[in-house]
């Protein structure tokens, strides 16, 4: 028993890449046959009881937890309806562990939402083709929920999750009453650019600007998007005018320190003009496109104004 990764072992661990088993059993022997069945292949990590698999869970995100069903304390199904309920967890796959195969059991595990059934004693071929199973349909899901939220060039967010994400945070920030900024980024003569480096060469400095913008907004509920063609967006919950406008200007200088070469601009390098946009308080009439048209009109003036530079409202406080 002394190999197995205990739940206490995980509070600072570090994300695997084979796939995360959470065994959950109260009885020692169930989880050392488990574990060694499934040792070769995942990272298997191990709970006694609900309690410790709820903490388990509010660490690190298992890719699927085996779940036995009778345990002192919160039961298996109890605890797999806790984990359904939490948007954090839900989509993770819970298979049970049982040793009543009860048809009418099964029934009640696949209402709490489980997605299937071990029964003991474990064949190994067939418990493993069903980890397997549930394991490939949560990897496929996952798959499909980051292509539909990512753009595929630059690989920050696309426009569907700035939308969603702005959304959200426009309707958090009016509850908690926290300011929210927004950050409007277009890359300068970058038609130019296309025209005289060719459009491969363009989606290089894409990426390699989204870079640059991703690693300066990194609070954990900032996003960076590709908001389209060569224009990107920050969201900043929780930043006023000043913060929004410290991080703007970091962009800015960030992008000039590049020095990407643009024979074709008055510079000689690539620059990004950025129009910054914030709400401190959210009043009834304020929407959320009122937002992003500031943002975009000081983006234009910073355009007019001769590029390579960070607009905001100047008595905007
Ligand atoms: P301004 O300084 O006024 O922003 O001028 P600009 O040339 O950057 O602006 P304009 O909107 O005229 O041109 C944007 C260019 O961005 C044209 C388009 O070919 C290029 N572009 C948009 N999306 C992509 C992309 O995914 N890859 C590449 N390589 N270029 C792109
Ligand atoms: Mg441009
Ligand atoms: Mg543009």
């Amino acid at each position: 028993m002394h190999d197995f990764h205990y739940v206490s072992d995980q509070l600072s661990g570090t994300t695997e890449s084979a796939p995360l088993l959470l065994v959950v059993d109260d009885q020692p022997s169930n989880i050392q046959t488990l574990y060694a069945i499934f040792q070769d292949s995942y990272e298997v990590c191990m709970a006694v009881n609900g309690i410790e698999a709820l903490a388990f869970c509010a660490l690190r995100r298992p890719d699927l937890i085996l779940l036995d069903v009778v345990m002192p304390g919160i039961g298996g199904y109890a605890l797999c309806e806790a984990l359904k309920q939490d948007s954090r967890n839900c989509d993770i796959p819970i298979i049970f562990v049982t040793g009543n195969a009860d048809p009418l059991d099964e029934v009640q595990g696949f209402e709490v939402g489980g997605a299937d059934f071990i029964t003991k004693p474990f064949h190994a071929t067939v418990v493993r083709a069903r980890v397997q199973t549930q394991l490939t349909i949560k990897r496929q899901a996952d798959l499909l929920r980051l292509l539909a939220l990512v753009d595929g060039l630059t690989g920050v967010a696309n426009r569907r999750q700035f939308d969603h994400v702005l959304d959200a945070e426009w309707r958090r920030c009016g509850r908690s009453g926290q300011p929210l900024s927004l950050l409007m980024i277009d890359v300068d003569h970058f038609k130019k650019y296309n025209d005289h480096y060719g459009h491969q060469q363009g989606d290089v400095c894409l990426r390699a600007i989204a870079g640059v913008i991703k690693a300066t907004v990194r609070r954990p509920h900032d996003l960076t998007a590709r908001y389209g063609g060569e224009e990107f967006a920050c969201i900043l919950p929780d930043t006023g005018r000043h913060g929004a406008l410290t991080k703007a200007r970091e962009i800015e200088q960030a992008i000039r320190k590049l020095a990407l070469a643009h024979a074709d601009a008055p510079e000689g390098i690539i620059t990004v003009s950025i129009g910054v946009a914030s709400v401190s308080r959210q009043d009834p009439g304020d929407s959320v496109a009122s937002l992003v048209s500031a943002a975009d009109a000081h983006l234009y003036r910073a355009k007019r104004e001769g590029r390579g530079r960070v607009c905001c409202l100047p008595d905007q406080s």
